[in-house]
């Protein structure tokens, strides 16, 4: 009978979707070297199904993780018995993600009868791209749709162009939804869109900007990464492709470009979060962004959107050494995190990416940096681990006001030094 029960549980689970009943995410303290080697070699120990948020890197760098309920007494015992401090950050991943489905869901039925779109809500990549259809209507004489190829599932991938004419003008570039799950930052581009929209020719220094320079906004780096998540595992980080050597799916689409491709920080295992790929710019979603970017060859800033941290990042991450640009990147940054810090006081930490988090090969903004584009920049946005990836919808117009703050310091400078 206790059988039968948990097998209609399991079914019960299964028809429901409910992935991530009983999981609990975990904040793990990590204080000496020995602490970092045990969770490394959690980490490895794949019948754990452990989801590493934020992996283990560095003494004094917290370590949060996703624990299934299969593990979380192993987990919990480890750490009691090796005197690491940990604290549960989310107690049920599950009554998050219920709840977040609930909001969807009453939020499409209010976007039907209003026939509108909620910008501060989550949506699917179908209502994104319709809305991109809408922009561009609404703002003919600025906005344009560049289909810069097809994702590994045959998604189009589309950049929003704002532009009031020339010919390959300077251009600002930004990007967003590389990592699937880190929905926030695919909305705060979403907001981010309709606000450039909406300030053209009413706010006097964005006006200036895009009488000189494009700005070029990708939504969804990750389409295919980003229909998973809403369809099978809202916890999905990687690209969607086949790997012939393994079962697993998937490449991390920010250890795929090529600089310092393979190295320290990526994973050589196809099953890892942080699988780089068999070569550098395997993924196509990757290789279409390289395409575009060097066929275009006049971009100044490049501009990479994630989630969560709060930290404003520039090169290097394949390496621990500084760039050349190192105190003016350093000072621009500093700039904009303190705009951004101005409007709710959220705060940001400001440093090179090996220097604030760790040393992580193969991301998109070593190589823009290493291919000519100065201005190289990559925002982790809220929150520092209350909700993690799963941040409430209800904090994607704050969360998209003052980044806005932190992204207009950054073009500001880039305009006022053309290089
Ligand atoms: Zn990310």
């Amino acid at each position: 009978m206790k059988g039968l029960f948990a097998f209609a549980v399991i079914i019960a689970a299964i028809h429901c979707q409910k992935l991530f009943l009983g999981n609990q995410v975990l904040r793990i303290k990590v204080n000496d070297d020995e602490h970092l080697n045990i969770l490394k070699s959690l980490e490895n120990q794949q019948h754990l199904e452990l989801d590493f948020w934020i992996p283990p890197s560095k003494t004094g760098l917290s370590v949060d993780v996703r624990v299934p309920p299969a593990s979380l007494q192993v987990i919990k015992d480890t750490l009691e018995s090796n005197n690491i401090q940990y604290s549960v950050m989310i107690e049920d991943v599950q009554a998050i993600l219920d709840e977040e489905q609930e909001q969807m869901k009453e939020n499409r039925r209010l976007e039907r009868s209003a026939k509108s779109f909620n910008l501060g809500a989550y949506h699917t990549l179908d209502t994104i791209y319709n809305w991109m259809d809408t922009l561009k209507a609404q703002y003919p004489n600025l906005v344009s749709k560049i289909q810069i190829g097809w994702s590994y599932e045959h998604r189009e991938m589309y950049v929003l162009k704002f532009s009031t004419g020339g010919l390959n003008r300077p251009a600002i570039w930004i990007d967003s939804g590389i990592h699937a799950r880190e929905w926030v930052s695919t909305a705060t581009a979403i907001w981010t869109a309709n606000k450039i929209a909406t300030l053209y020719g009413n706010d006097a220094s964005l006006t200036t900007l895009l009488n000189r320079m494009d700005i070029l906004l990708l939504i969804t780096a990750n389409p295919d990464g980003y229909v998973f998540t809403h369809t099978s595992n809202r916890m999905w980080r990687k690209t969607r492709s086949r790997n012939s050597a393994s079962s697993c799916i998937g490449v991390d689409p920010n250890r795929n470009w090529d600089a310092g491709f393979a190295g320290p920080g990526a994973s050589t295992n196809p099953c890892s979060d942080s699988y780089h790929g068999p070569y550098a710019h395997s993924e196509v979603e990757v290789k279409n962004i390289v395409d575009f970017v060097k066929s275009h060859g006049n971009i100044k800033s490049f501009i990479s959107i994630h989630s969560y941290s709060q930290l404003l990042l520039y090169p290097y991450g394949y390496k621990c050494t500084n760039t050349n640009d190192y105190k003016e990147l350093d000072s621009i940054g500093k700039s904009a995190a303190s705009a951004l810090q101005s409007l709710y006081g959220t705060k940001y930490q400001v440093g090179s990416i090996c220097a604030a988090i760790y040393q992580a090969s193969g991301g998109s903004i070593d190589w823009t940096y290493d291919n000519g584009i100065k201005y190289s920049f990559a925002f982790e946005l809220r929150d520092t681990g209350r909700y993690g990836f799963l941040l409430p919808a209800n904090q994607i117009i704050p969360t998209a006001e003052e980044t806005w703050l932190g992204l207009k310091s950054i073009m500001e400078y880039v305009y006022d030094h053309p290089y």
